[in-house]
């Protein structure tokens, strides 16, 4: 979906309806070198003898999701004051900002 580069919406620190700028909120990176599942799976399968859950062929995250399309959140900031907030669009697939 295509997104205007500037939307008039309500904003509630100058309790009024004033343009603000469309941006795509980036994804958080990620924390620490290794998850608590791959530390979990190093743990089971060091030594001898069956590795339980372990020893099945793992199945990735993708694999697990039904959903092909995940719900995008924007940011919106005030021209007036600067504030800034985040709204949620719904699901889509793919998001851009017309220039
Ligand atoms: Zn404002």
């Amino acid at each position: 979906m295509k997104l205007s580069k500037e939307i008039r919406v309500y904003c509630s620190t100058c309790k009024k309806h004033i343009v603000h700028t469309v941006s795509v909120v980036s994804v958080s990176r990620k924390r620490g070198k290794l998850s608590k599942g791959e530390r979990q799976k190093s743990r089971g399968t060091r030594g001898h003898g069956g590795h339980g859950k372990f020893s099945k062929v793992p199945v990735s995250k993708m694999a697990r999701r039904s959903k092909t399309t995940r719900k995008i959140p924007i940011k919106l900031t005030c021209k007036e004051c600067g504030k800034a907030s985040q709204r949620s669009l719904g699901r889509m697939k793919k998001t851009e900002i017309k220039r």
